[in-house]
């Protein structure tokens, strides 16, 4: 029996098709978030990928920012609860969770035996999340794929200190029309995002496994910048963009099986 697990996000939509709770059968990932076709088209891409339909899915549930609007859906569930299962199923014994995506960041407190704890969310300010990075790519000319490798090359350290984007943004541009390197920027650009990612992490507590997720997972400059401030390995998942649509898919998996 086939599940579905859909997060339709702020900036992106991620998909995942299961098989029994336990295999992924497919997935899918859109650069189109809530509002936008990307919902269709990730359904569209899992049932070409599988040769499934929707009339296949025994149970679907939505997450993410965009949930309530996914018609299909059997069930909506909050991007905690399914940020806290696709973690644990991965990393069984996670204890500390931090999860960056396009608008928000959260940090989850776990058991280390799957159940959550505590959680705290930055939903207010765009410092700090996917959108605060994607706005610094665009500045640099780059794209946020490719930050990873610009910092890899830093020599020179340098801060941003303006903890709002706006601000920050304009130190960017003077730091560029004063001479400094995209190199040393994109550094001190990751350095001011683990900041605000290690301050929501220290308020849960951070135990390891520590366990990062969420599309800014992907940025590797990032997550050493994470375990520079921390002091300790950050762990980050084959697929941590897709980790709240694997939760949701081993969620609708559970909720089959309680009918
Ligand atoms: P949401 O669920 O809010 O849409 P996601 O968890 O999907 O957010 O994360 C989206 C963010 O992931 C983007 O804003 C971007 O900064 C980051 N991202 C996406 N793809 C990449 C990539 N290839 N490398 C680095 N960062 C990426």
């Amino acid at each position: 029996m086939y599940t579905l697990g859909i997060d339709i996000g702020s900036t992106a939509t991620k998909g995942v098709i299961m098989e029994g709770g336990t295999g992924i059968v497919a997935t899918a990932m859109v650069d189109a978030g809530t509002g936008t076709s990307g919902a269709q088209r990730v359904l569209d891409a899992l049932f070409s990928q599988s040769g499934l339909s929707q009339e296949d899915m025994a149970y679907t549930i939505a997450t993410g920012y965009g949930r309530t609007r996914f018609e299909p859906a059997d069930k909506q569930v909050s991007e905690l609860t399914c940020h806290a299962k696709g973690a644990a199923w991965q990393i069984p014994d996670v204890q500390t969770i931090i999860d960056i995506g396009g608008q928000d960041g959260k940090a989850i407190k776990m058991d280390g035996m799957g159940g959550m704890v505590n959680f705290v969310m930055n939903e207010k300010c765009a410092a700090g999340t996917g959108r605060f990075l994607d706005g610094m790519a665009r500045i640099l000319e780059t794209s946020v794929g490719n930050l990873n490798d610009l910092d890899l090359k830093s020599t020179e350290r340098l801060r941003i200190t303006s903890t709002c984007t706006v601000f920050a943004e304009s130190e960017v541009i003077s730091l560029l029309s004063n001479g400094a390197k995209k190199e040393d920027i994109a550094y001190a650009i990751h350095e001011s995002v683990a900041k605000r990612a290690c301050s929501l992490a220290r308020r849960v507590g951070v135990n390891d496994p520590v366990v990062m997720t969420g599309g800014v997972a992907r940025n590797q400059g990032v997550v050493r910048a994470i375990e520079r401030e921390l002091g300790t390995d950050v762990i980050v998942p084959r697929e941590p963009q897709l980790n709240g649509a694997i939760g949701a898919a081993l969620l609708a998996w559970q909720a089959l099986n309680r009918k």
